[in-house]
């Protein structure tokens, strides 16, 4: 490949091969077919939700021959990070690869990660590195209680993590996380969570979408309020340098999420996710670009769509319930999105994303919503 061909933005019918084939993925099909693009997924599972929407190749990740098969398309993403790392770099010499095996690699190792925030003079919780017991009594000297240990790597959902109250909770939680590398956390006392979805492109163009603040329950999203209501000049403005520094940093193209604490109005960095997020469906509707086109346009070489969020919106996220379609599309301007998936306690089956004209609206339309979810 010539700099000229390696440099040229995709054109009509351009082929993107996409790593992982689940919600994220299926997401990013729809929007491409809308500019045209052919999409071809590698996921292990035969029935995964972005198979309606392109070509699945079912094999495991690390497998080479459908690695080479992925590689022949224009580009190619992916939509879920606990991919194998050598699965990227394997794609990398073969094939225009956005985001970077470099910022995946950042982004699997909670330790990594929050070197590279501090290193950028983002704020973040105190953490240490912790192999074995009396490492990890040294680090909870210095951390002080109350903590969060964590696995470094193949966490998600808050899967991975103990809250350590009292010393005593110390063993139990390395007794069921240690063997592993971990990192000890300084439990943050936080008044809410925010994360901000940015995309860089190819050329080094970036566009921030507005602060949202997410709720979790069990350590899985329920929902999002876009834009985070609030939110001073300041803060969005301080959200915006710092996911600008890591975009730059990593050289990165495509989209990133960076999740964030608002603790006494400052920001400290709990992590990035190198793709799209979920804390960012609410922008199908809620923004002038969604954030999987967007992320398709950056990847592609193609200008970035516009990112301001016209009016307040939220999303629900439908975890392990099926709902009735007519309840929740009677509430004005909600949106149903639906993965085609069998709903079981914890999954993350669907969405639902509203918006309103003003922040009571939202608020009143929410509350049906959530009535409706629950049946
Ligand atoms: P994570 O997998 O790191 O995103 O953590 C899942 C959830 O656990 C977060 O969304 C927070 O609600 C909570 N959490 C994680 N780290 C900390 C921390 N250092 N202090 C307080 N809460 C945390």
């Amino acid at each position: 490949m010539n700099d000229r061909e390696a440099n040229a933005s995709a054109g009509l019918g351009a082929r993107i091969g996409v790593l992982g084939a689940g919600q994220l993925g299926r997401m990013l099909g729809l929007a491409g077919r809308a500019l045209g693009f052919e999409l071809t997924f590698l996921d292990p599972s035969a029935d995964s939700p972005a198979a309606d929407v392109g070509e699945l190749i079912v094999a495991e990740y690390a497998d080479q021959a459908a690695l080479v098969q992925l590689a022949s398309a224009d580009v190619v993403t992916f939509e879920f990070e606990n991919v194998p790392l050598e699965a990227v770099k394997a794609l990398e010499r073969r094939a225009k690869v956005f985001p970077s095996s470099r910022a995946l690699e950042v982004a699997q190792d909670r330790l990594h990660e929050k070197t590279c925030f501090r290193s950028l003079g983002i704020g973040t919780p105190a953490f240490e590195a912790v192999e074995t017991w009396e490492e990890l009594g040294a680090a909870l000297q210095r951390v002080g209680l109350p903590a969060v240990l964590k696995t470094r790597r193949f966490g998600y959902d808050g899967k991975g993590q103990a809250v350590l109250q009292t010393g005593a909770d110390a063993r139990a939680a390395f007794e069921r996380l240690g063997g592993k590398p971990l990192i000890l956390e300084g439990f943050v006392k936080f008044q809410r969570e925010l994360s901000i979805i940015a995309v860089r492109g190819r050329g080094g163009e970036v566009r921030c979408y507005p602060l949202v603040e997410n709720h979790h329950a069990g350590g899985i999203l329920q929902k999002t309020i876009a834009p985070a209501p609030g939110v001073t000049a300041d803060l969005q403005r301080a959200a915006n340098q710092h996911v600008e520094k890591l975009l730059a940093h990593l050289d990165y193209v495509g989209v990133l999420a960076l999740e964030l604490f608002e603790v006494q109005g400052q920001l400290l960095a709990n992590e990035i996710a190198p793709r799209v997020h979920n804390t960012g469906h609410f922008t199908i509707e809620g923004a002038r670009t969604s954030q999987f086109e967007n992320h398709l346009r950056a990847i592609s070489g193609l200008p970035l769509g516009a990112t301001d969020v016209p009016e307040p919106c939220a999303m629900l996220n439908l975890i392990g319930v099926a709902p009735d379609p007519a309840p929740v599309l009677v509430v004005p301007d909600a949106h149903l999105h639906w993965y085609g998936k069998e709903p079981r306690p914890g999954r993350k089956v669907g969405h639902i994303t509203v918006r309103a004209p003003d922040s009571a609206t939202l608020a009143d339309r929410v509350v049906q919503l959530e009535r409706s979810i629950a049946g």
